[in-house]
């Protein structure tokens, strides 16, 4: 397996990020995954736009994004497979124990792991911590994801594939790596991205190609919903079968089929040319 390190290719077996990396030590990072289909990566430009976004709400200096095409399409090159999941990271770099970031640049790392198509279904649960919307964090696709990972790990205790938060004022926002969708008398609605979820790359296509309302929600809408869907780029839209004890329905509903399929029309043309 190659890698692309700090403006080369490595063999990943080989290659070396400092201990005192500050991604490491404090989570001073962010990063994207994207998906890539026999080596074209989805929404390719987005993801960049995104990556810049959340170093600059960080406060560190935007990626060189040339540098950041040029490791992604050589580590699709060197790692051929059908679907993949691409990973790009990108911290404050090396700063020795106590000291703040930054005394010798920034750490890029792109990284490839061969990964499967989600099934159609899922099921998901609400867990009770709550994200922060007016966190300095909100937003920001960083590498602190402790809270994500914690939420998920409840999620798979309880036999399903995705946490769901509310914000602090109990309205519903997002999953750990993914935004929700829920059909509401036959219209269908996601968080504003006011409520604290990530702005998903999955979530603005699905609004703009599927129409979806971005509407402030109670967390109990869930418990309304005639369905409920979740998009995130390794997902795609994925139809949420039940939630908590709650059984939906046994196969996406009909907003949701739909929503499924005008995605995957639209999306052929979002790939990578190369
Ligand atoms: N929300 C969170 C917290 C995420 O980590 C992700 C993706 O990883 C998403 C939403 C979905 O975003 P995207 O559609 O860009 O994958």
């Amino acid at each position: 397996m190659k890698i692309w390190l700090n403006g080369g290719l490595r063999d990943a077996d080989g290659a070396r990020v400092s201990v005192f990396d500050h991604g490491l030590t404090v989570g001073d990072g962010v990063f994207e995954t994207l998906k890539a289909d026999h080596g074209r990566a989805f929404a390719l430009t987005r993801h960049l736009e995104r990556l810049t976004a959340s170093a600059r709400g960080l406060g560190l200096p935007d990626p060189d994004l040339d540098e950041v095409r040029r490791g992604c399409a050589a580590v699709l090159d060197a790692n051929p497979m059908a679907l993949g999941r691409l990973r790009i990271t990108y911290t404050g770099g090396v700063s020795p124990l106590g000291s703040d970031r930054g005394e010798s640049g920034t750490t890029l790392v792109i990284a490839l792991a061969e990964t499967h198509r989600r099934p159609d279904t899922t099921a998901a649960v609400t867990v009770p911590w709550t994200r922060n919307e007016r966190g300095a964090l909100s937003g920001l696709k960083s590498t602190s994801y402790g809270e994500n990972v914690v939420a998920l790990a409840r999620a798979r205790e309880l036999g399903a594939s995705e946490a769901l938060f509310a914000n602090t004022v109990g309205a519903l926002c997002e999953g750990t790596g993914s935004n929700v969708f829920v059909v509401l008398d036959g219209e269908l609605h996601t968080p504003p991205l006011t409520s604290g979820c990530l702005a998903g790359i999955t979530r603005a296509l699905t609004v703009t190609w599927a129409g979806a309302k971005e509407t402030d929600l109670p967390l109990d809408a869930l418990e309304r919903a005639d369905e409920i869907f979740l998009t995130s780029t390794l997902r795609d839209v994925q139809a949420v079968t039940r939630i908590d004890r709650r059984q939906l329905a046994d196969g996406p509903g009909p907003v949701t089929a739909e929503a499924m399929r005008i995605f995957d029309a639209h999306a052929a043309a979002d790939f990578d040319p190369r």
